[in-house]
């Protein structure tokens, strides 16, 4: 008798053993399901790293801490590895690093002092890279080369070297899920419908301590004035960057990467509730908003158990009690860091580069009370106008670029 197939029976062997295999793979994959998430967390002693573990104890045994990396702040990493117990710790601080190693317990994990080289292990599943600053980069690139899934909450790897990162993850199939609460908001909303269908993202913002500032109080306001956040709990870097709005001007670029758009295409609202965390308007006018209260748990656990969501311990909304949600468009004279950001994103080549860099230095230079808040901004024009735009930059380019522009910051500041 003839099979279904009718096909003689050399190709019923094969379609026999086609079978066997697709049965393997199915199973395999069931099993991989069944095994923990092995997650490394890339600067686990700062804000979003001590959220990240919070989010890891609330998920329980699926999700395990393989590998953590901390800079300097060594007691609070010692105390995080005899928690945790990971395979391998990065401490990138030389004089934190032999002090971690002294007091290790043993046998402990494998002691790393360069973050990529233990990134590139085989125990790790997931690499959540939350350090601040273009110091981030190289471990981000390694966890694309060795094809772990990128938890993406370091904009300056995107900002900085978008246009090498985002083609080297398509090459290696590596996804990119943003923990960046405005990108994990588009990232969400933009799942009700195709990418061809988009006609706009709308980017939120808080608008900072100086929302309703009037110039002259921002140009000569303090340290203290630059920390005082009114909805975000969050590392001082990125609370001086909301003050600025370079935060949002760095999401803005990071936005463009991260969703394959123009600048064109993403709007910047300042809504001070800090609740809507972004908006996707299709072209049909639908306009898809992603609404939690101001808690990074949500963002970071989204990105840990897509595709999959799971109960969380993060704040939740509470319409029990009357509230209001505003919204009003920014002023780009006030904050100047918003047209800066927009110009960048639109030229491209080596100014994310030097637009991070700039600002980098300034705002480390400002944290140590010697410059007034308005002197970001400047530095940060100036450096980008006095920059010789590299168009197709490789990787040393965009190295070389961020040290011109710290050092052409520097210089600005300390002439002016
Ligand atoms: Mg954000």
């Amino acid at each position: 008798m003839e099979t279904l197939t009718g096909g003689s029976l050399t190709d019923h062997i094969a379609l026999h053993n086609l079978s066997r295999i697709l049965v393997g793979i199915v199973i395999l994959s069931y099993i991989a399901t069944l095994l923990p998430k092995r997650i490394a967390i890339l600067g686990s002693t700062g804000s979003i790293g001590v959220n990240a573990l919070d989010v890891i104890d609330h998920l329980g045994p699926d999700y395990q801490v393989a590998a953590l990396s901390g800079h300097s702040q060594s007691k609070k990493l010692l105390e995080q590895i005899a928690r945790y117990k990971p395979k391998s710790v990065a401490v990138t601080d030389p004089s934190a690093f032999a002090q971690i190693r002294k007091e290790l317990p043993s046998p402990g994990p494998e002691l790393y002092a360069d973050m990529a080289e233990m990134v590139r292990r085989d125990d790790i599943d997931l690499v959540l890279a939350a350090v601040v600053g273009a110091a981030g980069l190289p471990a981000v690139f390694a966890a694309v080369e060795t094809g772990k899934i990128l938890a993406l909450a370091n904009k300056e790897s995107l900002v900085v070297a978008g246009s090498i990162l985002i083609p080297l993850a398509r090459r290696h199939n590596v996804p990119i899920l943003p923990v960046d609460s405005e990108h994990s908001a588009i990232f969400q909303a933009m799942q009700c419908g195709q990418p061809r269908e988009i006609k706009r993202l709308i980017l939120t913002a808080s608008g900072g301590p100086f929302r309703n500032a009037p110039a002259d109080k921002i140009e000569n306001a303090t340290l203290a004035d630059a920390l005082k956040h009114p909805t975000w709990q969050m590392g001082s870097k990125i609370t001086i960057d909301s003050a600025t709005m370079f935060n949002k001007g760095l999401e803005l670029i990071e936005a463009c990467w991260l969703f394959d758009l123009p600048p064109e295409q993403i709007d910047i609202v300042i809504h001070p509730e800090s609740v809507v965390h972004s908006m996707v308007e299709f072209n049909d006018g639908n306009v898809l908003a992603q609404l939690s209260p101001p808690d990074m748990r949500t963002p970071i656990q989204y990105a840990l158990t897509y595709p999959e969501r799971r109960p969380s311990n993060s704040r939740k909304l509470d319409l029990t009690q009357p509230f209001s949600l505003n919204f009003h468009p920014p002023d780009p004279e006030r904050f100047p860091a918003l047209d800066i950001a927009r110009d960048v994103a639109r030229r491209g080549g080596t100014l994310g580069a030097v637009m991070n860099a700039a600002n980098e230095s300034a705002v480390s230079i400002f944290t140590s009370g010697k410059i007034p808040f308005g002197m970001i901004s400047r530095a940060v024009s100036h450096t980008i106008a006095r920059h010789a735009v590299q168009a197709s930059p490789s990787l040393d380019d965009l190295m070389e670029a961020d040290r011109w522009a710290r050092k052409t910051a520097e210089a600005f500041i300390r002439e002016n």
